[in-house]
């Protein structure tokens, strides 16, 4: 999609720290980072939430989950340990409507999953 932002970071249109890509998937620093270690992993192709992702595509978070697990174990919190999230729709706290997968380590993080 043209107007999306992380299509048009897959596309180079917009610089990002790439940090994975392949045919399928892309990975990157996020911008804002909420903890030491925040990336983000996404579908090379545009889903605008996970409400959008069909059965057969479903697979694809086999390939998301694979390389948030190489990436964070290439960043050196693999062991340590991470956490992997992903925000749906407005009260999920989404802000950009393509599909993502965050991935935050490098610190002990809080109990709370609702920040
Ligand atoms: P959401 O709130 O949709 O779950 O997460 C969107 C994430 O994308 C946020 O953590 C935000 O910091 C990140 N983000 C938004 N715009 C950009 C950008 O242009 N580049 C990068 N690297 N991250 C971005
Ligand atoms: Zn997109």
């Amino acid at each position: 999609m043209t107007d999306c932002i992380f299509c048009r970071i897959i596309k180079g249109e917009i610089p990002s720290q790439t940090l994975f890509e392949d045919e399928t998937v892309f990975a990157f620093k996020d911008i804002q980072p909420q903890a030491p270690v925040h990336f983000l992993v996404i579908t090379k192709q545009h889903f605008s939430s996970l409400n959008e992702v069909d059965a057969p595509s479903m697979k694809l978070f086999t390939d998301l989950f694979q390389v948030a697990k190489t990436v964070a174990h290439q960043l050196g919190i693999g062991e340590k340990g991470y956490r992997c999230v992903v925000n749906t729709n407005r009260e999920g706290g989404q802000s950009v409507y393509h599909l993502h997968l965050h991935v935050l380590g490098g610190a002990q993080l809080g109990p709370s999953m609702v920040g």
